[in-house]
Protein backbone atom coordinates (compact mmCIF):
# COMPACT_ATOMS: atom_id res chain seq x y z
CA UNK A 1 0.00 0.00 0.00
CA UNK A 2 0.72 3.62 -1.03
CA UNK A 3 -0.71 5.22 2.15
CA UNK A 4 -2.27 8.43 0.45
CA UNK A 5 -4.39 10.36 1.68
CA UNK A 6 -8.13 11.86 0.75
CA UNK A 7 -6.61 14.82 -1.63
CA UNK A 8 -4.24 12.17 -3.01
CA UNK A 9 -6.88 10.30 -4.57
CA UNK A 10 -7.42 10.07 -8.18
CA UNK A 11 -9.09 8.24 -10.70
CA UNK A 12 -6.55 5.71 -11.22
CA UNK A 13 -5.91 4.73 -6.95
CA UNK A 14 -6.94 2.27 -5.37
CA UNK A 15 -9.82 4.16 -2.75
CA UNK A 16 -10.04 1.48 -0.06
CA UNK A 17 -10.15 3.57 3.27
CA UNK A 18 -7.76 2.08 6.08
CA UNK A 19 -8.03 2.95 9.86
CA UNK A 20 -9.94 5.41 11.27
CA UNK A 21 -11.04 8.78 9.41
CA UNK A 22 -10.96 10.43 12.71
CA UNK A 23 -7.85 9.33 13.57
CA UNK A 24 -4.13 11.05 12.20
CA UNK A 25 -2.77 7.67 10.54
CA UNK A 26 -6.41 7.42 8.83
CA UNK A 27 -5.15 6.58 4.89
CA UNK A 28 -6.19 5.11 1.86
CA UNK A 29 -4.86 2.06 -0.16
CA UNK A 30 -3.77 4.41 -3.01
CA UNK A 31 -2.39 1.49 -5.27
CA UNK A 32 -2.86 2.15 -8.99
CA UNK A 33 -6.22 0.54 -10.51
CA UNK A 34 -7.70 -0.08 -13.83
CA UNK A 35 -9.69 2.91 -14.79
CA UNK A 36 -13.18 3.09 -13.57
CA UNK A 37 -12.67 0.66 -10.79
CA UNK A 38 -12.47 2.02 -7.46
CA UNK A 39 -10.07 -1.04 -5.69
CA UNK A 40 -7.15 -2.90 -6.37
CA UNK A 41 -7.31 -6.32 -7.14
CA UNK A 42 -6.43 -7.31 -2.99
CA UNK A 43 -9.38 -4.99 -1.75
CA UNK A 44 -12.08 -6.11 -4.43
CA UNK A 45 -11.75 -8.85 -2.99
CA UNK A 46 -12.56 -8.26 0.19
CA UNK A 47 -15.41 -5.60 -0.94
CA UNK A 48 -17.30 -8.47 -2.63
CA UNK A 49 -16.45 -11.18 -0.42
CA UNK A 50 -19.56 -12.38 1.79
CA UNK A 51 -19.26 -11.03 5.80
CA UNK A 52 -18.28 -14.47 7.12
CA UNK A 53 -18.28 -13.04 10.23
CA UNK A 54 -21.76 -13.48 12.24
CA UNK A 55 -22.90 -9.83 13.85
CA UNK A 56 -25.53 -9.57 16.62
CA UNK A 57 -27.44 -7.26 13.72
CA UNK A 58 -29.84 -8.98 12.74
ZN1 LIG B 1 -6.22 -1.29 -2.40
Amino acid sequence: MRKIALTDLTEQTCKWPVGDPTQDDFYFCGCEVPENTPYCAYHAKLAYQPVSERRRAS
